[in-house]
C-alpha cells in the first residue's frame, strides 16, 4: 500500500552544510497494518512524513501509494492525494471549538465537496464506531480530550483513504487515553483496511504496532524491544 524506496532528502543549512534529515530510507506499510515509528527530536521523522505527504519533493528515491509515485505529482494533484486518499491526525487541538462533534468530523469531506447533508451521513456511523454516539451535537470544548482526538480520527478516516499518517496522535492523553486510542486505531486499521503510519514517542505504542521502526540521524534501523524507545527532547 505505502512503499517508500530509497528515500533520500537533503537540506541546505547556514554556512553551506548540508543536513541529511532522510538519509536513504525503505519502508512498507500494508493494508490493516499500523507500523510505528520512534525517533529522537531531530531525527527526521518531520521530513520522512512530509515526503510521504507529497508536501516536500525528495532529492532521489520515491513514495508510491497504491502502486502510484506521489513524490512526482504537480501540486495540484499532489493537493488531492492528500484530501482525498490520505488521512492524517495529530493532536487534538486541531478540532475546531464552537463546532459540534458532528460538524468537526465532516470538514474534511466538506474539503472534498461533500454536500454537508450526505457529509454528516457519512460520518455518523464512524462517531458511533467510535463511542461518541452520545457526543454527536456537543461542541468541541465540551468533549473531553480524548473524545477530541477520536472526533479527529473520524476525520481523517472520513474519506476512505488508504492511507492514514498518525503524528503523535496519544502526545496530549495519559497512559490510560493513550492505550484506548491505540486500541481504538489498531482495529480501525484491520476493519477499514488502513495502512497506517504511527509517529510517536509512546512506549505503548510497540505493543499495538504490526512492525516498529526508529529513526536515527535519518537512518532507518530495526527497533529492538531491549532498547529503551527515544524519548522526547
Ligand atoms: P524531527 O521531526 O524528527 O524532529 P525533522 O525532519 O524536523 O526531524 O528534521 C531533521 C533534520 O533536518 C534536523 O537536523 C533539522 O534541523 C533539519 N531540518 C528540518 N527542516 C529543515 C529546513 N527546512 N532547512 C534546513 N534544515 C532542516
Ligand atoms: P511545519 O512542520 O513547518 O509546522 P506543517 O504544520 O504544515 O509544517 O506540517 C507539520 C506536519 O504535519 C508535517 O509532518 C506534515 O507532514 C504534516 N501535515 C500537515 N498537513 C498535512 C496534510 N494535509 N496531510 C498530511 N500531512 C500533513
Amino acid at each position: 500500500m505505502l512503499e517508500v524506496r530509497e528515500l533520500v532528502k537533503h537540506y541546505a543549512a547556514p554556512g553551506g552544510e548540508t543536513v541529511r534529515a532522510i538519509d536513504g530510507v525503505s519502508m512498507h506499510v500494508d493494508r490493516g497494518e499500523l507500523v510505528a515509528l520512534y525517533g529522537p527530536s531531530g531525527s527526521g521523522k518531520s521530513t520522512l512524513l512530509k515526503l510521504i505527504a507529497a508536501m516536500l519533493t525528495p532529492d532521489s528515491g520515491a513514495v508510491y501509494v497504491a502502486g502510484r509515485n506521489v513524490s512526482a505529482l504537480s501540486a495540484r494533484d499532489a493537493a488531492q492525494y492528500r484530501r482525498r486518499e490520505m488521512g492524517f491526525v495529530r493532536q487534538e487541538i486541531e478540532v475546531m471549538d464552537g463546532a459540534s462533534a458532528l460538524d468537526n468530523a465532516t470538514l474534511k469531506l466538506l474539503d472534498n465537496r461533500t454536500g454537508w447533508r450526505r457529509a454528516r451521513k457519512q460520518v455518523t456511523p464512524l462517531l458511533i464506531e467510535l463511542g461518541l454516539k452520545d457526543r454527536l451535537r456537543h461542541r468541541a470544548e465540551q468533549l473531553s480530550v480524548g473524545e477530541r482526538q477520536r472526533v479527529l480520527i473520524a476525520r481523517a478516516l472520513s474519506t476512505k483513504p488508504s492511507l492514514v499518517l498518525a503524528d503523535e496522535p496519544t502526545g496530549s492523553l495519559d497512559g490510560e487515553r493513550s492505550h484506548e486510542v491505540l486500541r481504538l486505531l489498531t482495529r480501525l486499521c484491520r476493519e477499514h483496511e488502513v495502512a497506517m503510519l504511527l509517529v510517536t514517542h509512546d512506549p505503548q505504542a510497540a505493543a499495538y504496532a504490526t512492525r516498529v521502526h526508529e529513526l536515527r540521524d535519518g537512518r532507518l534501523r530495526e527497533y529492538s524491544p531491549e532498547r529503551a524507545p527515544a524519548l522526547p527532547q
